[in-house]
């Protein structure tokens, strides 16, 4: 059976106007109770990157979490509301962003992330894999994603959204297992959502963010909420509505080899809103996203530089505080002599730094090729 995706217009964050949205989508596909029975416990998973206010478009915005909360509270739900940050204190980064007011508004309950449960083997890829015990616990998960620019995946959507469900300092150690093999990561956060496969996902893509995602770029208007089961086909129809294709992100381009059920847009059922009509012109790409060109695997190693972009410190932005340098995976980075210093035989490219970053001082370097192939990009379009 074809996996169905739903699409409306929304184009301000007026509670009214999101909770008049949110029901014509839900609508689509048969209404909240649909996926909520009374009595159940739904774990909402909203995006809570960091501790930034609502308009930096980095975290989903807290009147779309509010109108899920209510829905699912209306459906006969014990909602609760979490997610494990990039850095800080889940609580701190709930507050900053806008979440808990609307979790202590709603009486919803606070998920703290804060415990994780080891789960057998998961896929391909998993040597061992912790997730969040509220995660596991909960009888419902609805996903709530951000649409993003991604540094090293190209988006952030339904898919590595759900990268969240890992605690804390054990997402280090999965990019680290990974290593600088993007296809490998990318290949990691489909099982990932596969094995968590949230009943729901509902992506806030009122306002977007292009540019250095999923931390430093740029709010965008987009104008629409998306809703499905499937979080791979929500993913395929994001991809389409920010103007960007499977090439530009590797959960999509690695789930399309794969053969994912989902991973094409002909393999799914459309309802609400015309995708082609609600589509917005390409959105800008961070610049640390990189390009294969399609060339064979082996190539990729000696080419790397040339086709990659890597990141450095401004020097006049960075304050030295170290975050980055404490949650570097390969721990490629150190403060000596007043300076950042990143040892680039050991990076894995993987721009946990740039997202971690207060200050936005890590910049991007990118390659001849990666120039090249931009310039290219941009005269054609
Ligand atoms: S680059 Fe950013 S996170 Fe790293 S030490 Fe400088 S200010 Fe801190
Ligand atoms: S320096 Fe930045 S991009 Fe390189 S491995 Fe460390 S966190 Fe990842």
């Amino acid at each position: 059976m074809k996996p169905c995706v739903a699409l409306v217009a929304a184009n301000d964050y007026h509670p009214a106007a999101v909770e008049q949205a949110l029901a014509r989508l839900m609508h689509e596909l048969g209404g909240m109770s649909t996926f909520v029975q009374p009595g159940q416990r739904v774990l909402i998973k909203p995006n809570m990157l960091a501790g930034k206010a609502p308009d930096k478009a980095v975290t989903t915005h807290p009147e779309v979490v509010r109108a899920v909360i209510r829905m699912a509270q209306a459906a006969g739900g014990i909602v609760s509301v979490g997610d494990s940050p990039g850095i800080g204190s889940p609580m701190e980064v709930a507050r900053h962003c806008g979440i808990m007011a609307v979790i202590e508004d709603t009486g919803a309950k606070f998920a703290p992330f804060c415990d994780s449960v080891r789960v057998g083997t998961v896929g391909r890829t998993f040597r061992q894999l912790e997730l969040a015990r509220d995660i596991l616990d909960a009888d419902v998960i609805i996903n709530m994603p951000k649409l993003k620019t991604h540094g090293m995946m190209g988006l952030t959507c339904s898919v590595k959204n759900l990268f969240g469900a890992v605690v804390g300092m054990r997402k280090p150690a999965l990019h680290l297992q990974a290593g600088a093999d993007k296809s490998l990561f990318a290949l990691m956060l489909l099982e990932l959502a596969e094995h968590i496969r949230p009943a729901l996902t509902i992506v806030d893509a009122i306002v977007g963010m292009e540019g250095n995602g999923p931390g430093s770029g740029e709010p965008v208007s987009i104008g629409a909420l998306l809703a499905g089961s499937e979080a791979l086909a929500i993913d395929s129809v994001a991809t389409r509505l920010v103007g960007m294709t499977a090439a530009d992100v590797w959960t999509q381009r690695l789930a399309q080899q794969t053969q994912r059920l989902g991973s094409h847009l002909a393999d799914i059922e459309l309802r609400g809103d015309d995708l082609e009509k609600l589509a917005v012109p390409r959105i800008r790409a961070a610049q640390s996203s990189d390009t294969a060109w399609g060339l064979p695997q082996w190539l990729h190693t000696p080419l790397r530089r040339s086709l990659s972009a890597r990141p450095y410190a401004d020097r006049h932005l960075c304050r030295q505080c170290g975050l980055c340098v404490k949650h570097c995976p390969p721990q490629a980075m150190r403060l000596a002599h007043d300076r950042l210093h990143i040892d680039y035989r050991c990076c894995i490219y993987c721009f946990c730094c740039q997202e971690l970053c207060p200050e936005g001082a890590l910049l991007t370097h990118q390659g001849l090729l990666l120039r090249l192939t931009r310039w290219i990009n941009e005269r054609n379009q």
